[in-house]
């Protein structure tokens, strides 16, 4: 079932953080730290994935590469992403959003402001 949040991140704070928010409201997630391994994660289970939350700046793949991989694929057209951005790095959400992106998170961001931001996404993507 569709029902994975993907979370995508070289900071294990940042990790461990989300991880921990997404799970106090029920969602199912799992963690990576690195754009390699989400695009492999998302190669064997994009069946189980609604939506990957990924930073933008990360040692290997950047997230933007993750992102133009993921939105790219036709068998990806059904997953959401969220980027982490860093709010002085005002370009980098519309680039992000000329990528297709779904939407952005600011760092630092507080865990309810996620957990809603994450909530209220899903909520428009039944609605289409
Ligand atoms: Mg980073």
């Amino acid at each position: 079932m569709k029902d994975n949040i993907l979370i995508c991140d070289d900071e294990p704070d940042i990790v461990f953080l989300t991880d921990k928010f997404l799970k106090h409201g029920d969602y199912k997630t799992i963690t990576c730290n690195n754009g390699k391994e989400a695009l492999k994660i998302i190669e064997d289970k994009f069946d189980d994935i609604l939506l990957v939350l990924l930073d933008l700046m990360m040692p290997g793949l950047s997230g933007f590469e993750v992102l133009r991989s993921i939105k790219n694929d036709e068998r990806y057209k059904d997953i959401l992403v969220i980027l982490f951005t860093v709010k002085s790095f005002k370009e980098d959400i519309q680039k992000g959003k000329d990528l297709g992106a779904d939407g952005y998170i600011t760092k630092p961001f507080k865990g309810e402001d996620l957990l809603n931001y994450v909530k209220d996404i899903l909520k428009k993507k039944k609605k289409k």
